[in-house]
């Protein structure tokens, strides 16, 4: 069963097992939009009505952040982190046991090739039909979207960084309407072992986002959303002021 919380007005949707809950969606033929939410990504909402709407729309929401999952905790919640790149291994792990077929998108070529090439070594036997990479014009975004809707294959992870990818999703997801598709953001990065995730400690203790931070100083404006999250669930009570 899922229940359905709520972060600053976003769904966000609870379950002892998410991987046993998308397994039965698939079983059933239903489509699914997953979505990682964390405080930036809750916070880019705010102002971008296109992802809030995004958002309350899709099947599945997972408390990605230790921001989102400390908020849902505080308001009594029995909710446990769910790391989109943690979840996204998972599936990949049953879609190896189950055959399913699967499309990856996203990445620079580079990474996208080294990712494939993880993959096929870790989970020999997982049926990766076809890959492309995260920089394509229209041209070759049509082509993309012939294949797929030709594949229909059962599982789709996009990584193009958080919104486009939701944005892509939620556009074209009617090319594929069974399919599992899933914005996994840096994942392909991590897999092709060009970005490390934080260590254990950091993880176990919130602090990814300082990681995040040491590893891609660049990100500093984006993370001001942390902060602006903070204030705004916890000492604001969602309040904008
Ligand atoms: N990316 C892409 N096409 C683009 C822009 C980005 O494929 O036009 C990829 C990029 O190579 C990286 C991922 O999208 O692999 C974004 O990673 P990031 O860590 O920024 O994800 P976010 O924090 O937005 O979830």
């Amino acid at each position: 069963m899922l229940k359905t919380s709520s972060v600053l007005d976003l769904p966000i949707h609870i379950t002892d097992s998410y991987i046993q809950w998308i397994v039965e969606q698939w079983q059933q033929r239903k489509g699914l939009h997953i979505i990682t939410l964390n405080a930036e990504m809750t916070m880019q909402a705010q102002h971008n009505e296109q992802l809030s709407t995004i958002i309350k729309r899709a099947e599945l929401v997972i408390p990605d952040g230790a921001g989102v999952t400390l908020f849902l905790k505080s308001k009594g919640e029995k909710v446990q982190r769910c790391p989109g790149i943690e979840l996204a291994q998972d599936l990949l792990a049953v879609a190896c046991q189950n055959q399913w077929r699967i499309c990856l998108i996203g990445g620079t070529p580079s990474v996208l090739e080294k990712t494939l090439h993880h993959w096929q070594t870790k989970l020999s036997g997982l049926q990766i039909l076809n890959a492309f990479d995260g920089y394509f014009g229209s041209d070759q975004e049509s082509m993309i979207l012939q294949t797929l809707a030709e594949l229909q294959p059962d599982l789709i992870l996009v990584a193009l960084g958080v919104p486009r990818q939701e944005v892509w999703i939620a556009q074209n997801r009617d090319h594929c309407p069974h399919a599992i598709w899933m914005g996994v953001g840096g994942s392909f990065d991590v897999w092709a072992g060009v970005k490390k995730r934080a260590p254990r400690l950091l993880r176990e203790n919130n602090l990814e986002w300082l990681y995040r931070l040491y590893q891609e100083p660049w990100r500093w404006r984006r993370m001001l959303a942390l902060p602006q999250f903070v204030w705004r669930v916890v000492i604001n009570n969602g309040e904008k002021n």
